[in-house]
């Protein structure tokens, strides 16, 4: 065992009003607070605002789902650091696969994301994984190992405290599909070993990597029991206390 924690956290996406955000956050609130892990939710940046109001002084993290590379200026759209540290915002979901594959951010623009959040002292969750055809042409390592390495670019070993890295196939985000235990921890061992020979041993052995990709309540127990599994990013089963507290409180 590990003496790293497991964080659990959900990735709401463009889902839920400011009422429906707020409902949401107040029962994770309650039936969280006993929880045993680091928590937490990532709402729109419409919700943000509600959300920080309630979950404020709890056991539950706000996060954003993304941030500009930019600090301020010219940038129709996009939301700056600054304006999520000023809502209370502690972490930034970055390079998630919708971000790299719908919205085509490519590695340089998530590493200029990255050390933005980072120098303004935000934790950063990078996501890294591979495409269906990557995986079948047998390119899972090069992929995550490209990603993990170009996204941390410039990122110093002080800095690399605040990073958390979630491995999410892509094929099996939002498509009910789970890799295996076994496939996913065979990924974050090995992304463990890229960090070891960035940072070091004891860098690498501190690294929380989360997995992400149809996490359930009936799969979350038996991914979460792999050495190198430090918890979860949840997606659509985070959309509801139902499913979202049992992952969190998985036994
Ligand atoms: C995600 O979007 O990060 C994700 C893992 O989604 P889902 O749990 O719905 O597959």
């Amino acid at each position: 065992m590990s003496n790293r924690s497991y964080y659990i956290a959900g990735n709401w996406k463009m889902h839920k009003t400011r009422a429906e955000a707020a409902e949401l956050a107040k029962a994770l609130v309650t039936q969280l607070k006993d929880g045993k892990h680091l928590y937490l939710v990532a709402p729109s940046f419409t919700s943000l605002e509600t959300v920080a109001a309630i979950v404020k002084g709890t056991n539950i993290r706000l996060g954003a789902q993304d941030c500009a590379c930019e600090e301020q200026g010219a940038h129709t759209g996009e939301v700056s650091v600054l304006q999520l540290k000023d809502l209370g915002v502690q972490t930034i979901i970055l390079g998630h696969s919708e971000r790299r594959h719908t919205y085509k951010e490519d590695d340089a623009l998530i590493n200029k994301k990255v050390k933005l959040a980072l120098k303004h002292g935000f934790e950063v969750i990078l996501c890294i994984g591979e495409l269906l055809e990557e995986r079948e042409a047998g390119k899972v390592e090069t992929v995550c190992e490209t990603q993990t390495v170009k996204g941390l670019e410039g990122v110093s070993a002080a800095e690399l405290a605040n990073i958390v890295i979630a491995y999410e196939p892509v094929w099996a985000i939002g498509t009910g599909k789970t890799a295996t235990p076994e496939d996913a921890e065979a990924v974050h061992a090995f992304v463990r070993t890229v960090i070891a020979r960035l940072y070091g041993a004891d860098a690498a052995e501190k690294m929380i990597i989360q997995y992400g990709g149809s996490v359930k309540p009936e799969n979350a127990a038996q991914l979460m029991a792999k050495e190198d599994i430090d918890g979860a990013l949840v997606g659509g089963a985070s959309l509801k206390p139902e499913t979202f507290v049992p992952i969190a409180k998985f036994a």
